[in-house]
């Protein structure tokens, strides 16, 4: 049979096929969020009236000890959006590996017992 078996090498292939194709793109971990803040200009509307706060993307991440925030230019949103889309797929491709080699290993562990059994009087 080993149908299992065939079935989790092929899981394994196609997400290492992932993983290369990942290796390729722009990764970063880390958050989009929008955030209120005042532009710093003293004849702003914005320095007198909190609801005339300008609105932006920043992105925040935790790196070296130290939250960085880095606020984003429209233009450069959706290449940060996908960078981290891509941090979250190679997520998503550690725990199918993961799980390709635990069945594996049960998989391996129940033909062990098997084969035990059989070889009993
Ligand atoms: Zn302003």
């Amino acid at each position: 049979m080993g149908s299992e078996r065939e079935d989790i090498q092929r899981r394994r292939r196609h997400l290492h096929e992932e993983l290369r194709a990942l290796s390729f793109e722009p990764l970063m971990r880390g958050s989009i969020v929008e955030r209120v803040r005042k532009c710093g200009r003293a004849n702003c509307a914005c320095a007198r009236d909190p609801s005339a706060r300008h609105s932006g993307q920043f992105f925040t991440v935790h790196l070296d000890g130290r939250t960085h925030a880095l606020h984003l230019r429209p233009e450069d949103e959706p290449r940060v959006r996908q960078a981290v889309a891509a941090y979250l797929h190679l997520w998503e491709i550690i725990n199918g590996l993961t799980a390709c080699e635990l069945s594996d290993l049960r998989r391996e562990a129940r033909e062990r017992r098997r084969s035990r059994r059989r070889r009993r009087p």
